[in-house]
């Protein structure tokens, strides 16, 4: 088993799917991975016309539970070494999208091939997660995933095989501040970070509210804070001309509790007061099911851990609309986005029976 899930991990992790580039090479992968499966293709072109598939497969009678997990990665920022080396040594694989999260696809894929045949199967694979959920919400609006009936799904994003029950989805807000481009010395330009200020300063009285008003926090996360990170862009403008584009970007991150709709109008007053165009893309709501909830009862039961909450996003703020949703995988975050990524594969494998007993819960 280690040597099947080793080489198929190492297989994903060699084959270039940077969320950018186009994850249909990754998906062929897959599917000749699916003997015996019946698979859905849900091909779509992202923002960019780069052309991206989604795979809902299947096995046995309808209903069940679903493992899903997302086949694009972050770009190799950093990497010194080549990033899709796939390299095993010490019982550690190497390279991008190891740990997040080709080595857990591969542990769900192999998961759902030891089941019995009566018992019903699913995988649920998307991409894009780590830019605009897109994968995720073609999936989750398809009527191959609708039809299955499914009971639950398992997001084997690296939690350490500690059951997530909740999480917070983020809203992206682009704000753009527009001048007119001309030598700075000749008066003539119109430089459009003055109009953006006024702005900022509006937005740097919401980030602090959110610090120290309990009432837009929530205690069940840490931080119980939202993120609220600003980035902002002059686009290259030189010190010697106006600047014609001065761009913020705002990630404001929320759990299910936290009333955000005070802070989104916040931000559209301010926007709307200093003449900033405001463009808004929201991801689902944030997902989070109580302690008690059967779902998380039994991953709870089997990993013998506590439930708990996290700071970061998944795919499970989109495919909560099939059915519920608990983060549950092995590995951790610490290695993931870093030149230095990497995955245990004694981890992977211990994953195994975990994945395979909350499937037995559908037969
Ligand atoms: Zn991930």
């Amino acid at each position: 088993m280690t040597d099947a899930l080793a080489r198929l991990a190492a297989d994903l992790v060699a084959i270039d799917s940077r969320s950018f580039v186009s994850n249909l090479a990754v998906a062929d992968r897959i599917e000749a991975e699916l003997a015996g499966f019946a698979i859905t293709r849900i091909d779509y072109a992202d923002a960019a016309g780069v052309a991206k598939r989604a795979l809902v497969a299947h096995r046995g009678p309808p209903g069940g539970y679903a493992l899903s997990g997302h086949m694009d990665t972050v770009p190799d920022t950093g990497w010194t070494e080549d990033p899709w080396s796939g390299r095993i040594a010490d019982g550690v694989l190497h390279g991008l999208g190891s740990v997040d999260m080709k080595g857990q696809v591969a542990a769900c894929i192999l998961a759902a091939r030891g089941m019995p045949a009566d018992c019903p199967v699913t995988l649920l694979l998307t991409t894009d997660e780590e830019t605009t959920k897109l994968g995720a919400i073609a999936l989750a609006n398809s009527d191959a995933a609708k039809a299955l009936g499914l009971q639950g799904i398992i997001v084997a994003e690296p939690t350490g095989l500690i059951p997530v029950r909740g999480h917070r989805s983020q809203i992206e807000f682009t704000a753009v501040a527009s001048g007119v481009q001309a030598h700075s010395s000749t008066g003539q330009g119109k430089n459009a970070n003055w109009a953006l200020i006024p702005f900022l300063v509006e937005l740097e009285q919401i980030h602090a509210r959110l610090r120290s008003d309990t009432n837009l926090q929530d205690p069940a996360y840490d931080p119980p804070f939202s993120d609220f990170n600003l980035v902002l862009d002059n686009h290259g403008t030189a010190v010697n001309v106006t600047v014609a584009k001065a761009t913020a970007r705002i990630k404001f991150r929320r759990s299910r509790n936290v009333d955000w709709q005070p802070v989104v109008e916040a931000v559209r007053a301010a926007a709307k007061r200093h003449g900033i165009a405001l463009h808004e893309r929201a991801e689902g709501r944030p997902p989070e099911l109580p302690s008690d909830h059967p779902l998380i009862a039994r991953a709870v039961a089997m990993t013998n851990t506590p439930a708990r909450t996290a700071p970061y996003g998944t795919d499970a703020s989109e495919l909560q609309e099939l059915a519920p949703c608990v983060v549950l995988g092995p590995g951790t975050i610490e290695t993931a986005h870093t030149p230095r990524e990497c995955v245990s594969l004694a981890e992977l494998e211990r994953a195994l029976p975990v994945f395979q007993r909350m499937l037995s819960l559908g037969g």
